[in-house]
């Protein structure tokens, strides 16, 4: 089997840690996973496995097609969509519950004869759900109800929107027949308590990402590395890479390696990012190229060809110094790299 020059540093047991974290923060309330986009990236089976072997029973993805890839698995699965007539023989063979999120989407699964479903409340972010009105008039009437859910739209920043969409999602407690009621993401969680419901629902911060400073303690589950293509000297006035927007000051040892934008480390890192090899940082200089990297080994002399060399990528810094979203480092994240997961 061919190997490929990128690799994932996969943290198991920082993942596990998290989750254990963020269930601890959750209170009383049940601690489950979103693991939507391929697991933000890191892979949805991979994640999803080693989040169950924690402790963790509930998901949450996006789409069929990504409750179809957990089905092997025999996990209780959300699917956040909903479901459109193409979905219907999927949703009805079992293997996950959808989140209904409109008028329409519950006729559907009344009419095909539905079991146990999840719904959503739209409690002020206007993207997906029904709203507490819709919910108290009646349309839920008969439908057997797991998890009734909202999500909020400023949970990482304290704004009078985070009680305003608590107070209106409270209003439906013991006003339907639903089991379990949910509320709070990775940031919501960290507001307190009273968001936490019967269940919380984080993503990002299993991931290691740091939306809120309650969430110190989240640890860093995901670091790219890389193979060096080729090492040179660059004299004393020649530049590096794509408009030469780096010039050597003095000769320099540069290695070129094995990953760019196409496997989300983004543009952004021009000039800005930085490889690690041991403790010696290794700066990245130029721009970042689709495939390719310059990063300036002056302090590592022996660094050569087919030499790795890992890249910072601690989410709330990596986040800063590139402009891009912590969630988008990590669902950017492209296909070339080969997991290794360490225990
Ligand atoms: C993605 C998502 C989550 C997880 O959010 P994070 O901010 O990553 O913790 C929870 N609930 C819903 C409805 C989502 O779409």
């Amino acid at each position: 089997m061919t190997t490929s020059p990128l690799r994932l540093r996969l943290d198991a047991a920082a993942l596990a840690s998290n989750w254990r974290t963020l269930d601890a923060m959750s209170g009383s309330a049940a601690c489950g996973a979103a693991v939507k986009a391929n697991g933000y990236g890191l892979g949805a089976v991979d994640v999803a496995t080693r989040l169950a072997r924690a402790g963790c029973r509930d998901f949450f993805v996006a789409t069929w097609a990504e409750a179809a890839e957990l089905a092997p698995l025999g996990l209780s699965v959300s699917v956040l969509h909903g479901i459109r007539a193409e979905d219907m023989p999927l949703a009805l063979s079992g293997i996950a519950r959808p989140v209904l999120n409109s008028p329409a989407q519950i006729e559907r699964w009344r009419a095909a004869g539905g079991g146990v479903c999840d719904v959503m409340i739209d409690t002020g972010m206007n993207r997906l759900g029904l709203s507490v009105d819709q919910a108290l008039s009646g349309v839920l009437t008969g439908l057997e109800i797991d998890v009734l859910m909202s999500h909020l739209a400023c949970a990482d920043v304290d704004v009078a929107m985070n009680g305003a969409q608590l107070a209106a999602f409270a209003e439906l407690r013991g006003r339907s027949s639903a089991r379990r009621m949910s509320l709070a993401n990775s940031a919501g969680i960290g507001l307190g308590p009273d968001y936490a419901f019967d269940l919380t629902r984080p993503g990002l911060a299993l991931y290691g990402g740091v939306p809120r400073a309650e969430m110190a303690t989240i640890q860093q589950v995901v670091t790219p590395e890389a193979q060096i293509v080729q090492r040179r000297c660059v004299p004393a006035g020649a530049s590096i890479g794509y408009n030469a927007t780096f010039t050597a000051a003095h000769d320099a040892e540069i290695a070129i390696i094995n990953i760019g934008y196409a496997d989300g480390y983004f543009r952004g890192f021009s000039g800005i990012g930085c490889g690690r090899w041991g403790d010696v940082a290794l700066p990245v200089v130029g721009r970042v190229s689709m495939d390719l990297v310059a990063i300036v080994v002056d302090r590592a002399p022996g660094l050569g060809e087919g030499d790795w060399v890992a890249l910072d990528y601690a989410l709330p810094a990596a986040a800063a110094a590139s402009g891009m979203s912590q969630y988008e480092l990590l669902v950017g994240l492209g296909r070339r790299f080969d997991p290794h997961w360490t225990a």
